[in-house]
């Protein structure tokens, strides 16, 4: 069902032009794939962010927060309803704690964090997208997470604010509360902990973690990690050991540096990497008995 009349207005009594209309969402993920946005507004403030969604669950508009877009598969048909882009980008550090609006991109806070000598979130310097969806998805690298880090989430529900603890968060590997009630709560700011250290002991080890990426991954319009390590192995190298590396669908590639990343390669659309993601998975279990799950999310119509 299409967005109300009424519904609209709202948003344009709130937002004015600022309220986009079929906004492609190729331009907002970082695989740069994706349809159009039925209504897209890019939230400025953790204001923005909390009027617009109160005025979806007030007019029954499915809401669907775009982080950075770089965990999720957005389909050719794009998403109905609205579409809030999180530019809420304030930080603010007192002693060793960091309270970061969720819009805030991760790697900043890794290296805003490094320069002021906190220590505790060097791992998260290769992760793009913003505080908000790695807290959504226990974001995690390096043997670091977001569960080892952060104190509280103030988010925002159809009932009011709330502040969830880390223990409320309920965290889990590449999962938390939030992603497993998804769109119910919108993640506002986060509460992190860090402690003292070296700047230049924490720079050398950010390089380190940035260096070990460039050697590894793939550079390009990609979505990351396409399917969560099984026990015990890894994603990549059984799609690597299934001959699959350099395999092509449409636009979209199986990386040749790394098994688990797909890459944008010309003009992939969505159900090629969605076509690649089903062959790997199938030929995986075929071969090896494993069955691979998605750590990406699929968003939208399918
Ligand atoms: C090159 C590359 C490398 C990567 N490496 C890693 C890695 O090492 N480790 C790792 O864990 N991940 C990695 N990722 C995946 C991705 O960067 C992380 O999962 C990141 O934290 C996603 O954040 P995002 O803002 O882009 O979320 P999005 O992809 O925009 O959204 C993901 C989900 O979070 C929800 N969400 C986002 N913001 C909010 C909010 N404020 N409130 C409520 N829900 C919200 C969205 O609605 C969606 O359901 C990588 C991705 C790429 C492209």
């Amino acid at each position: 069902m299409p967005i109300s009349s009424e519904a609209c207005a709202a948003l344009r009594l709130a937002f004015g032009e600022r309220v986009l209309f079929e906004e492609p969402l190729s331009r907002h993920s970082s695989a740069r794939i994706g349809g159009p946005a039925e209504a897209f507004l890019a939230a400025r403030s953790v204001h923005d962010l909390a009027e617009a969604a109160q005025i979806a669950w007030e007019y029954d508009v499915p809401l669907f927060i775009l982080g950075g877009g770089s965990n999720i598969l957005i389909s050719d048909a794009g998403i109905r309803g609205l579409v809030v882009h999180n530019r809420a980008e304030g930080l603010h550090f007192d002693g060793t704690q960091v309270l970061a609006e969720s819009g805030v991109s991760t790697i900043s806070v890794a290296r805003r964090s490094v320069k002021r000598g906190l220590a505790g979130f060097e791992w998260a310097a290769g992760i793009p997208g913003t505080i908000g969806g790695a807290v959504f998805g226990n974001a995690g690298a390096h043997g670091g997470d977001m569960a080892g880090v952060v104190v509280y989430a103030d988010v925002i529900t159809p009932e009011g604010e709330r502040r969830l603890s880390n223990a409320d968060l309920a965290f889990e590997y590449r999962s938390s509360i939030l992603k497993r009630e998804p769109q119910r709560a919108v993640v506002l700011r986060v509460l992190l902990q860090l402690e003292a250290g070296d700047p230049d002991v924490l720079n050398a080890r950010l390089e380190e973690f940035r260096d070990y990426r460039r050697r590894t991954q793939p550079p390009g319009a990609t979505i990351g990690s396409m399917f969560k390590n099984p026990p015990g192995d890894y994603a990549g190298r059984l799609i690597d050991a299934a001959g699959l590396k350099g395999t092509r669908i449409g636009g979209a590639e199986i990386s040749t540096k790394h098994g688990n990343f797909f890459l944008n390669v010309g003009d992939a659309n969505a159900s090629d990497v969605r076509a690649l993601a089903e062959l790997a998975r199938r030929e995986v279990r075929e071969q090896f008995g494993v069955e691979l799950e998605l750590e990406i999310e699929l968003v939208g119509e399918w």
